[in-house]
């Protein structure tokens, strides 16, 4: 039986941070052995306390693999967290960072899958979808997509302007936003969490043989996930990433 190749920890060096909103940032980390990754696959982030304690987080890539030699990754910080306060709070350009990668072989796309392609993300479950809208752009793929995106409010929203950008430029994608706790002033959209009517209407105009990739809170994606299934989609259509105990 063949094994799949260990994969090597390495140093990167992060060269460039970038503030998405309040508690949230990008880290693009320049790697010496960088491998192109599959849009969805994650990184092994791993911290070393002077004491020789080491602890370990996964983050997905949130850029797309025809940008080689170096990968962003886009943490929120969680108050109480191990890691990622000190992404933030304590990482600076020009800081290594010990990182393994990439990893995942089930959460991902590519242009040569198809679509057409629902993505549903919620909060920082949104960065893996972004590597495969970039990918999808960068490949000049006009595979029909949207991507349903829920957020707490507007100061939550990551990379707002880019996905407006996005939209503009590719007509066959959509993004559609639902507010769950605070809309803009004037805000016309869905202001609620995801329930099966709010998939349904976002689905339809998709047509058939749709694939669809989930990814948020544990609660969302299981939610999600399930109003899929009993809307008639087949599960083998429905791929899912957790990415935390919480169901905000
Ligand atoms: C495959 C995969 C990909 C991931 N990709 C990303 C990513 O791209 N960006 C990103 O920001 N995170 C991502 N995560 C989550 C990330 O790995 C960490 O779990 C997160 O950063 C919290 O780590 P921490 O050390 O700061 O908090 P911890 O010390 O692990 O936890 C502190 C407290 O916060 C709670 N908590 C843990 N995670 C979350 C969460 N996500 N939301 C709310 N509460 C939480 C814990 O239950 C605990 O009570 C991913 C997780 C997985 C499994």
């Amino acid at each position: 039986m063949i094994q799949p190749p260990v994969l090597e920890w390495q140093i990167g060096v992060v060269t460039r941070i970038t503030t998405e909103n309040a508690r949230t940032k990008t880290f693009t980390v320049a790697l010496p052995k960088w491998i192109a990754h599959e849009p969805g696959q994650h990184y092994d982030v791993r911290l070393t306390a002077p004491d020789g304690y080491k602890t370990e987080r996964s983050y997905s890539v949130a850029s797309e693999p025809e940008r080689r030699g170096e990968v962003d990754l886009t943490v929120e910080r969680i108050v109480d967290g191990e890691v990622s306060p000190y992404l933030h709070d304590v990482l600076v350009i020009g800081d290594q960072l010990e990182v393994r990668g990439p990893i995942g072989g089930y959460f991902v796309w590519d242009v040569a899958l198809g679509g057409p392609l629902l993505l549903v993300g919620g909060g920082s479950g949104v960065v893996p979808l972004m590597a495969m809208l970039r990918h999808r752009a960068a490949q000049e793929s006009a595979i029909p997509t949207r991507l349903l995106y829920s957020c707490h409010g507007p100061d939550d929203l990551i990379y707002h302007d880019e996905f407006a950008a996005l939209a503009r430029a590719g007509g066959t994608l959509e993004i559609v936003i639902t507010f769950t706790r605070q809309a803009p002033e004037g805000w016309s959209g869905y202001r609620r969490r995801i329930d099966a009517a709010m998939l349904n209407e976002v689905k339809e105009p998709l047509g058939e043989g749709i694939r669809s990739y989930v990814c948020g809170p544990t609660l969302l994606v299981e939610a999600v996930a399930n109003a899929l299934v009993a809307s008639g989609m087949s599960p083998d259509r429905i791929r899912t990433e957790r990415f935390g105990p919480t169901g905000s």
